[in-house]
């Protein structure tokens, strides 16, 4: 057992910020241990969230594209069936396969796994109640919490995974309900709310602010909700769900507008409760130990990621800053880099975001609010996908790429994409950031033709001179 021999670094938590430290610390020479309570390694993001979410996403696009598309490209068949428990199946196979993917990348690097219930009981030492019912001490130098984050319900609200369910819940439906009900117009809402829309479900979408996706550019965001709601989804703004009745066959909602009014009700065979995700720290011994946390529970740590107790580190969800696997992961290098006294770092202002709805929409560094607010002169070059040769010729032309340039240097500022592999596109624009790029500097880069890509070099040729194709 790990119990008595020291380690160099103790992980707390086996999610993308957990996992990857743990290997990163071993790749770096460090004795290394993980802790993982749920039995399976990959955390929130590989079992119930990034992953199950996107195996659902693409299999019921595939289905609206054969009732929807296919046709178009001269592919017909006579009829065209769901088949849940088979798509489930697909999914949970993708879950279980990764998952014991990365046991054996822990055997490769030597991290040892410990399978349960982790609590501090002092800066060193991590009391451990196994899922096989026994306890045990891991000691550690350093210990660095990536106990990531949870659903987060509504007050009044009562989360049963059946009628009225979570994230978790909706990525595992047994039937396709008639009425769904998403409160919460996330990224999160909208791609499970796009999976229910696609499979048949008619998707209501209830949100106290006035926009969906709050941290979009707003020019963008409105030609997104535009082609959701073109694709069936109602939009029910500044709406506040006051009552939440489920005495009856389905659930029914009452609603009021947010700055208070008439109130309305709404009925629905399963409501989804996608309201944002709270940091995960309950059981962990933090109060006892003095580790400090903000109003919302987030542990505080310093750039190298350090709590107030010196030897305790925290990464991932479970600290501020946006909520994504591939930031957690990003901490997780960052940190174990510097215990084993190297220098890491991550740059927050250029973490892409993605939403893996279709079309996708994806971004990386300011939208056009935030650089206004910043008082920044700039200039804004955009380019449709109607206008690029390879979307034309697959049929997939919704959406655009905007860039945002300073406009006394060229700079890039932002480039957000809307199209239907924006989440694949949008890392060209993550390296220009990275380095400091000029819009021209994308635009006198030769791009392979056809491709979808070129539609980012006419949005830079846009943003300080004239595209081509336009
Ligand atoms: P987590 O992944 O939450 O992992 C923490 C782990 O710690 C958990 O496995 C938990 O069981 C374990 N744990 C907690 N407490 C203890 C304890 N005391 N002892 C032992 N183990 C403990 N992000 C993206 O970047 N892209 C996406 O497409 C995306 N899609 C998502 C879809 C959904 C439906 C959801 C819910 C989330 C999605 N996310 C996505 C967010 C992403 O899942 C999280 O940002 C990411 O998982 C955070 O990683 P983490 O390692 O900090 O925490």
């Amino acid at each position: 057992s790990s119990g008595s021999d020291e380690n160099d670094v103790v992980v707390i938590g086996g999610g993308p910020g957990g996992y990857v430290a743990a290997i990163k610390a071993a790749q770096l020479g460090l004795k290394t241990t993980c802790i993982e309570k749920r039995g399976a390694l990959g955390g929130t993001c590989l079992n119930v969230g990034c992953i199950p979410s996107k195996a659902l996403l693409h299999s019921s696009h595939m289905y609206h594209e054969a009732k929807h598309a296919f046709a178009n490209h001269g592919v017909k068949f006579s009829s065209v069936e769901i088949d849940l428990p088979a798509m489930m199946g697909q999914k949970d196979k993708a879950v279980s396969n990764l998952t014991r993917g990365i046991e054996g990348l822990f055997k490769k690097n030597k991290v040892t796994y410990v399978k349960g219930y982790g609590k501090l009981i002092s800066p060193s030492e991590v009391s451990v109640d196994t899922v096989d019912g026994d306890n045990t001490i891991v000691k550690g130098k350093n210990i660095i919490i990536a106990t990531g984050s949870d659903v987060k319900s509504l007050p009044g609200i009562t989360i049963d995974e059946k009628r009225i369910v979570s994230s978790t819940g909706a990525l595992a439906l047994s039937e396709i309900p008639k009425k769904l009900v998403v409160i919460g117009a996330g990224y999160i809402g909208l791609e499970m709310g796009s999976v229910w829309l696609r499979l048949g479900s008619e998707v209501a979408v209830v949100e106290f602010a006035p926009d969906i996706v709050p941290s979009m550019d707003g020019e963008i965001r409105k030609q997104f909700q535009r082609s959701l709601e073109k694709q069936g989804m109602k939009f029910m703004l500044k709406t506040k769900v006051v009552g939440v009745d489920t005495s009856g066959d389905g659930v029914k909602l009452t609603l009021e507008p947010a700055a208070g009014g008439d109130m309305t009700t709404l009925e629905a065979d399963v409501v989804l409760v996608s309201a944002g995700r709270s940091p995960y720290t309950a059981g962990l011994g933090l109060e006892k130990l003095g580790v400090e946390t903000d109003k919302i529970g987030r542990i505080l740590v310093n750039e190298r990621f350090e709590s107030n107790v010196p030897g305790v580190f925290a990464i991932g969800d479970v600290i501020p800053g946006p909520m994504l696997a591939h930031k957690a992961e990003e901490d997780g290098v960052a940190c174990v880099e510097f215990i084993a006294g190297k220098t890491g770092h991550v740059d927050y202002d250029k973490v892409p975001g993605v939403v893996y709805t279709s079309p996708e929409v994806a971004s990386v560094g300011k939208t056009e609010e935030q650089v206004k607010t910043l008082g920044v002169e700039y200039r804004v070059g955009k380019f449709p996908f109607m206008a690029n040769s390879r979307a034309k010729a697959i049929d997939t032309a919704e959406g655009l790429v905007k860039i945002i340039a300073e406009k006394e240097t060229d700079k890039i500022l932002g480039v957000h994409i809307m199209a239907s592999n924006a989440g694949e596109l949008i890392h060209e624009a993550a390296i220009a950031l990275q380095y400091d790029a000029a819009s021209e500097d994308i635009a006198r880069v030769c791009h392979a033709h056809p491709t979808m890509s070129e539609a980012l070099k006419e949005a830079a040729m846009a943003t300080y001179d004239k595209p081509i194709h336009i």
